[in-house]
Formats: structure tokens, C-alpha cells, sequence
């Protein structure tokens, strides 16, 4: 069974830029887990919301959106929204989460993507693949290695958000199911409206055409393969 770790910056970025391959993935009875960076505490256009209850309320309905996707398990690091820096904790924090879990794939932001202006997304794609070395070298962090998170290779990196999509995947099927998680971010009506839906539709026929399909979600595919993705164990 392939186990899918996606790391993302905000509630509901997962569901945002990838929830139609995610619920693909479910469908075909992947093992998903959810990593979400940041408690989304600045996400309102309402200046008397109160930023923990905000934090709190995200979390709820982070949960309730996981469970769309039958979701085994939701980790959520806290860290302050819009503050989020690639820092070598961040990546530590990542790497020792990689050893744990043992993901065959991960998705993530793309790092790389031009024009991007939310910096935790930035931040939250650069960590997340820097974070990926750093797990399948058994010589970083000897101290984790005592507790027994030996050293562990991601053998595919799925980035989203990619700045050159090299990937389509066919979401046709599981675009309501990507739809239904995104509703349940209720805090976000403001911004996931009769627009937002109409965006990520629109997107998602843009991406089809590359492949013939009618909707599909695009991704930067690295697979790491051969002398490369050794380490497992180690
Ligand atoms: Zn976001």
C-alpha cells in the first residue's frame, strides 16, 4: 500500500491545490496522512476575529476536511501564520516526521514556483523537500536515531503549485470529493466562494486540456530512483 504524507502550508491548502489527486489516491486506498505547518490564525478579512479561537476552529475543520478523504492521521506543527521560515528546526522537525512515518510519496509546494507571494507556502515547500535529504542521511540527527527513527528515503516528491507541471493527474472523479473537503473549511466562506469554486474549476479544465481529460491537477514529478533512494534502515 503506498503511503502519501502531504505537508501543507495552511488549513486547507492540501484540499486547495491537490484534494482531487488526494481523493484519487484514497479512492485507490493509499494511506494518507496530513501535515499542516501553520494554524491559520491570520485567515480572515474580519479585523474583530479573535486569532486563537480562529487557530482553534481551523484545526476542527481541518479535521472534518481530512475525513472526506478517510485521512489516517492529521499533524499540525503550529506555527504562527504568515511567519513561517525554512529555518533548519522546521527541516529537522520534517525529517524526523519522514523517519516516522515512512512515506513512499510526498506532497508538497513547489519551492521553486515564480511569482508566488504567500511566503509560508514558499517556506513550507522549501522545508518540506529540504527535509527529505536530511531523513534518508543517517548521519543527521544521531539522537533521533537512538529513539529508533532510522534513516528513510521519499523514493517521489508530488510538488504542487508547480512552477513547470511535468504530471497531470485526472481528477474528473473526485473533484466533488475535493469540493465537499473544502467546504468544510467554513471559516474560509470569505475567500471560498462562488469565485474560489470557479477558479479551481477553471484551473483544473485549463490542466485537463494538457492530457485530454476534463479535469485534471498539475505537479512537478521527481522520482528518485536506483543508488539514489537507498538508506532504508540504515
Ligand atoms: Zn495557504
Amino acid at each position: 500500500m503506498t503511503r502519501v504524507l502531504g505537508v501543507g502550508a495552511h488549513p486547507d491548502d492540501l484540499e486547495w491545490y491537490a484534494g482531487g489527486t488526494i481523493g484519487k489516491f484514497a479512492r485507490e486506498g493509499a494511506e494518507i496522512i496530513f501535515l499542516i505547518c501553520t494554524d491559520g490564525d491570520k485567515g480572515s478579512y474580519d479585523p474583530q476575529t479573535d486569532s486563537a479561537q480562529l487557530a482553534a476552529q481551523r484545526r476542527i475543520e481541518q479535521g472534518n476536511a481530512a475525513k472526506e478523504f478517510g485521512v489516517s492521521e492529521i499533524i499540525f506543527l503550529g506555527y504562527a501564520d504568515g511567519e513561517l521560515q525554512p529555518t533548519l528546526g522546521l527541516r529537522k522537525q520534517l525529517a524526523l516526521i519522514y523517519r516516522k512515518y515512512q512515506p513512499d510519496l510526498l506532497l508538497a509546494f513547489d519551492p521553486w514556483k515564480r511569482y508566488e507571494l504567500h511566503p509560508d507556502h514558499l517556506a513550507a515547500g522549501r522545508a518540506a523537500v529540504d527535509a527529505r535529504i536530511a531523513a534518508k542521511m543517517p548521519l543527521f540527527y544521531p539522537d533521533a536515531r537512538e529513539q529508533g527513527l532510522a534513516a528513510w528515503a521519499i523514493g517521489e516528491l508530488w510538488l504542487f503549485n508547480a512552477d513547470a507541471p511535468n504530471h497531470f493527474i485526472d481528477v474528473s472523479a473526485t473533484m466533488e470529493m475535493q469540493r465537499h473537503a473544502l467546504e468544510q473549511h467554513r471559516s474560509q466562506t470569505t475567500v471560498w466562494d462562488q469565485a474560489a469554486r470557479a477558479f479551481i474549476e477553471n484551473q483544473a479544465r485549463e490542466n485537463g486540456r494538457a492530457i485530454g481529460m476534463d479535469y485534471a491537477e498539475a505537479f512537478r514529478r521527481i522520482v528518485i530512483e536506483g543508488a539514489l533512494v537507498v538508506a532504508q534502515g540504515t
